[in-house]
């Protein structure tokens, strides 16, 4: 039976398996070579392995990889959304950026979400399962061989909470990072997160140098738990604390995510509660359009409204940016599209 899946193990794992079954450890080079650098899925296909060493690799491991069954372009800018199906049948969405200077991907890293953020397509259908970091990493190199281009920039931001799938995600980031493999510069990759405060201390721990970016959206605790009921396990003065830890052991400056809802997270008293979260840390905050979900009917909110908000913090000293909406043609708010597509496909 293929059980081990090669694509998801460090070097170290792999140098042990082909020391179990008498090989030579330079056979891990090779191997990771091959799935990292090349990004093939077939072990039939290693032809610096012997018939013998291959047909030995297919009684007990495998290569698994993920199928892109959709792909949509927007019209207005260069984002492409891909519906991805899973090898059991379980469907997420990653979607891609281009930039003059960069490609992005955003990938996803759950199959769905149970953090049941009031304003998130992902947690609709519920949480099925964590994915893999042989799942995250199939995600990149099954895009970048359908561009024909290098990702540059990778945003742990799709359909998931990060720290909710903890182990895999940093088995993923530490994979992608590896100089032998893809070799993504740490400092390209972002992870956000809703807040999840031991999630954030433990991440400090690691001495990754990833970004961080909390998903904000409402500095006042009572409001804020309303939109995220995560809140009320992780108290936004937690949450601070854990923040302080991380610039602490890791140096590195952290943004806010914060979507303007008219009327509900925009008043002066709202970019002053933005401000305490801000004191003392290095933190910049990002001014987010909401994407409409057919789920979630708010007062539209057009670029004055966020303007108006970004006056209001920068009156107060506050450094802000209104990120720009890419893909609003192909629905890029995560998760949208798996709905619907599992609805169509059911
Ligand atoms: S915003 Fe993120 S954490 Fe919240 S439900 Fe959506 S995917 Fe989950």
């Amino acid at each position: 039976m293929n059980t081990l899946d090669l694509k998801g193990m460090y070097k170290e794992e792999l140098e042990n398996l082909f020391l179990s079954i008498d090989e030579n450890k330079f056979r891990t080079k090779q191997v990771f070579k091959f799935i990292h650098n090349e990004k093939q899925n077939d072990i039939n296909n290693i032809t610096v392995f012997s018939k013998n060493l291959r047909s030995k690799l297919n009684e007990f491991t495998t290569i698994r990889n993920i199928d892109i069954v959709e792909v949509l372009s927007s019209k207005i800018d260069k984002t492409k959304k891909f519906i991805i199906r899973l090898y059991d049948n379980n469907i997420i969405e990653a979607v891609y950026m281009e930039s003059k200077t960069n490609n992005t991907i955003c990938i996803s890293t759950q199959v769905g979400c149970r953090m049941s953020c009031d304003f998130c397509a992902s947690t609709k259908s519920g949480f099925k399962r964590n994915l893999s970091a042989s799942e995250m990493l199939s995600e990149v190199y099954e895009v970048e061989k359908h561009m024909g281009k290098r990702i540059d920039n990778i945003v742990l931001m799709g359909i998931g909470e990060p720290f909710d799938n903890f182990d895999n995600v940093i088995r993923f980031i530490k994979l992608i990072n590896d100089p032998d493999g893809h070799n993504t510069g740490i400092r390209n990759i972002t992870l956000s997160t809703c807040g999840i405060v031991d999630g954030i201390r433990k991440l400090a721990d690691t001495g990754l140098q990833v970004n961080l970016a909390i998903s904000l959206h409402n500095a006042i605790q009572s409001e804020r738990e309303n939109i995220m009921p995560i809140a009320k396990a992780n108290k936004l003065t937690d949450l601070k604390s854990a923040l302080e830890y991380y610039q602490e052991k890791l140096n590195r400056r952290i943004s806010y995510e914060y979507v303007i809802l008219k009327d509900e997270n925009d008043s002066y008293d709202h970019a002053r509660a933005v401000k305490s979260m801000c004191a003392g840390l290095d933190a910049h905050v990002n001014l987010i359009p909401l994407n409409k979900i057919e789920e979630y009917n708010k007062k539209p909110v057009d670029d004055k409204d966020i303007e108006r908000f970004k006056e209001k913090l920068d009156d107060l000293g506050i450094n802000s940016t209104i990120r720009r909406k890419q893909g609003v043609d192909i629905e890029a708010a995560c998760g949208q599209l798996r709905n619907k597509y599992e609805l169509f496909t059911r």
